[in-house]
């Protein structure tokens, strides 16, 4: 058995892998348990100095590794660029503010002192999604190898090449062999770790199937787990909005990354005052995409990273002309190679619809007319998604109160929703559970010690 990088924009396989034999897996976990045995017994501050040199590590061959990304799984180079920076910094915020992070709080009863303090868990077992190949992958290291756990990685197997090479970085920056390997081994050996005694976490970033999966898995196994899943974040753009700006960040959440993004806006809700500006602005702008080698400056809309996701999407966008949406724009596979789909607009989406349902995971905005901003709310809860949410006016305090009333783990005002190293990411209802990033993220494969003093 083995796993293939296939290149996205000329589909020709680049390089094959063996997958993991069960003696190779048993030593790696091992290897991550002695590991984690010397590693979570530094301090931060000694953590802290693998995790910089990690960071320059990023800054200095962010080229190489862009290039790589690219060529793995179909990004726009300078996106490609932009996530490897956005690793360098994850890296260096968690070597500066781990400390502050995981600092015991001291909690005032009738002990003579007692307080809370927090403590690596143990190995932990990190699957992970292409679409961010790097970044997904930061985003959980940076904060569990600061909190003192190790790291297994079952990357998605169309990208082992980044798999791997994160692999590297991590050794290459002293950090101890062992504290993060990557594991060539398909989702079938994946949920037998997580059985595994060893493994005391897991946090998987992926869809809803997978979710379900790995998170009865670990509720049967009684491990902690952060589960980040998919999204169909609404775009709210109130009668108030400033249209231009609304339009530019409605086209550049939802196109980015060609539309694979779980927390671009997919589902645009829009009021008849602005209804039919807002289209125009969305066409004109979609419009001006252009498709190409994703390598290419000129390119603005790169292929998606498969072809079987590609296909599945023109299905889903079939199915909801279907069931009577109006195609605007785009809606069809372009006749030319690579996995590409061409800019689309779907307008008269209704809530029974698929495209309303299901998160379209390209560059498909669907859009829903509706006839005020408290239709517009009840319409956006009316999904089994909660990751994130946009809202557009220009009187913050009435987009506040449209906020406080969506059921998302994020909302942004004026602004799409965006991920900060700072701050709790993560969804509620089937967008999954738990957080990453900021305090609860770190603190997440953490023992929450309680400590009395009598
Ligand atoms: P996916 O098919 O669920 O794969 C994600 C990872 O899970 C891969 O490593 C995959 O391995 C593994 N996997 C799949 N099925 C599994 C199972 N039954 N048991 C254990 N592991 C399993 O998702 P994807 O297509 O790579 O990524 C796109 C999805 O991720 C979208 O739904 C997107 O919204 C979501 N996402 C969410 C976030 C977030 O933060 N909430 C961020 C990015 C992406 P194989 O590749 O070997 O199948």
């Amino acid at each position: 058995m083995s796993i293939q990088t296939v290149n996205p924009f000329s589909n020709e396989v680049i390089a094959t892998y063996p997958l993991l034999q069960p003696n190779e897996l048993e030593t790696k976990l091992q290897l991550a348990e002695q590991t984690f045995r010397l590693w979570s017994k530094r301090s931060i501050c000694q953590r802290a100095t693998p995790m910089r040199e990690l960071c320059e590590q990023l800054k200095h061959r962010k080229k190489t590794l862009a290039t790589m990304i690219t060529e793995e799984m179909g990004k726009l180079h300078h996106e490609a660029l932009a996530e490897v920076e956005k690793c360098a910094w994850v890296c260096e915020h968690y070597a500066d503010h781990a400390e502050r992070y995981l600092a015991p709080q001291v909690i005032s009863t009738e002990a003579k002192r007692s307080y809370i303090c927090y403590q690596p868990l143990g190995p932990l077992l990190a699957i992970m999604p292409w679409n961010y190949p790097f970044w997904q992958v930061f985003r959980a290291l940076a904060p569990n190898l600061m909190a003192g756990n190790t790291l297994l990685l079952k990357h998605a197997s169309n990208v082992p090449q980044c798999s791997q090479a994160i692999e590297h970085l991590v050794q290459e920056a002293g950090f101890p062999d062992g504290c993060l390997q990557s594991l060539l081994i398909d989702a079938k050996a994946a949920n037998e770790l997580i059985t595994d005694q060893r493994i005391r976490g897991v946090t998987l970033t992926g869809s809803e199937f997978a979710g379900r999966s790995v998170g009865s898995l670990a509720g049967q196994y009684l491990k902690q787990s952060v589960l980040e899943l998919g999204g169909s974040d609404p775009f709210i753009v109130c009668d108030d909005a400033n249209l231009q700006q609304a339009v530019d960040a409605a086209v550049t959440s939802r196109c980015m990354n060609a539309g694979q993004t779980c927390i671009a806006a997919k589902r645009f809700f829009v009021t008849p005052a602005i209804a039919d500006d807002f289209i125009q602005g969305l066409i004109n702008r979609m419009q001006m995409l252009m498709i190409g080698d994703p390598n290419d400056d000129q390119t603005t809309l790169a292929p998606l990273a498969r072809t079987d996701l590609r296909n599945d999407l023109h299905n889903q966008v079939l199915c909801a002309l279907d069931q009577g949406a109006k195609n605007i724009i785009g809606c069809h596979i372009p006749d030319r190679d690579g996995n590409f789909y061409l800019p689309s607009i779907l307008d008269n989406v209704s809530p029974d619809m698929g495209a309303f349902q299901e998160e379209l995971f390209g560059p498909v905005a669907s859009i829903i007319r509706v006839r005020n901003t408290d239709e517009a709310i009840r319409l956006a809860n009316q999904s089994h998604y909660g990751l994130g949410a946009s809202i557009w006016s220009k009187d913050i305090n009435k987009a506040e109160e449209i906020a406080l009333q969506i059921e998302a783990g994020s909302c942004f005002i004026n602004s799409f929703v965006k991920s900060h190293c700072a701050l709790p990411f993560g969804g509620i209802k089937n967008s999954g559970y738990g957080r990453e990033l900021g305090v609860p993220g770190i603190q997440a494969f953490t023992n929450i010690k309680t400590v009395w003093v009598q």
